[in-house]
């Protein structure tokens, strides 16, 4: 089995796969998300795996804050995402660069029709404000343009983290797990 790091950086390519194939099919539909929206982050019921944000806990450790981020979210009551900047001026995510596949996924990916062929999930506010990148977005799969497909990415999430990688729960709770893992990798380690 590898090492928790190699695991680490396997998820990381993950999510640079991820950000190339996003990137792909933004240049080519023209899909953006609106200006300051961060709707999707101010959602409560956001459910994501522990899996995808040990990348942020182990980003955390190296930087000395993961027990800060840990009692940051012992005290935080709100089932919106901890690291979500809602504040006008000041949207945003605290963590964007280590964010979680679902964070990468959600508005940029498809799901699959019965027939097997990609079907763009696209979020509520694009589809109404958008229509034009709709059909952009829908022509382009119909030609065969690459599209993240959610299911995809998050089986292979499991192949590398078989436990982790299908616990799906609150963000909130996905974070705290994947602090606790690394906090006790490390804590663990200095024992032995
Ligand atoms: S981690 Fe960042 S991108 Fe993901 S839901 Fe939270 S604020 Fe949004």
């Amino acid at each position: 089995m590898l090492s928790l790091y190699h695991r680490i950086q396997k998820i990381e390519s993950l999510q640079k796969i991820i950000d190339t194939e996003v990137r792909i099919c933004k240049n080519h539909t023209g899909i953006e998300c609106l200006q300051h929206c961060s709707q999707c982050c101010s959602y409560q019921d956001v459910n994501a795996s522990p899996a995808e944000f040990l990348p942020f806990a182990w980003h955390a450790w190296r930087l000395g804050q993961l027990e800060q981020w840990f009692d940051d979210l012992e005290k935080h009551e709100s089932k919106v995402c901890i690291f979500a900047k809602l504040t006008e001026g000041a949207w945003g995510c605290r963590i964007y660069p280590v964010r979680g596949l679902i964070c990468r996924l959600f508005g940029f990916s498809a799901t699959s029709d019965k027939n097997g062929r990609p079907l763009f999930a696209a979020c509520r506010v694009l589809r109404q404000a958008r229509p034009e990148m709709m059909q952009n977005v829908g022509q382009y799969l119909e030609n065969g343009g690459k599209m993240p497909m959610i299911a995809n990415y998050y089986r292979r999430l499991c192949a590398i983290e078989p436990g982790l990688g299908s616990e799906l729960m609150p963000i909130n709770l996905a974070t705290k797990k994947a602090l606790e893992i690394i906090y006790f990798h490390f804590a663990y380690a200095k024992c032995a």
